[in-house]
């Protein structure tokens, strides 16, 4: 009887420690990388020499500046 009292224990301690981990963990993560993620990529920028808007997944950075086109930025 006093074994199987401590099984029980055992099984709630561990069945609680799984919920924690399922219901804590996916709030925040993937929250957060979701945002990262739109950070990233939906940024739109414009070219500091034409003025054309690109992502800035799409652009290049030089000197603290965003150019859409390696003609724009000057990089041959
Ligand atoms: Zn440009």
């Amino acid at each position: 009887m006093l074994k199987f009292l401590f099984n029980l224990a055992v099984i709630i301690i561990v069945g609680y420690i799984i919920y924690v981990k399922f219901f804590k963990k996916p709030k925040r993560v993937p929250g957060n990388q979701n945002e990262f993620k739109k950070m990233d990529s939906s940024v739109m920028v414009s070219c500091d020499k034409c003025g054309t808007f690109v992502e800035t997944n799409d652009s290049i950075a030089k000197d603290g500046k965003f150019f859409c086109s390696k003609e724009c930025a000057g990089v041959k």
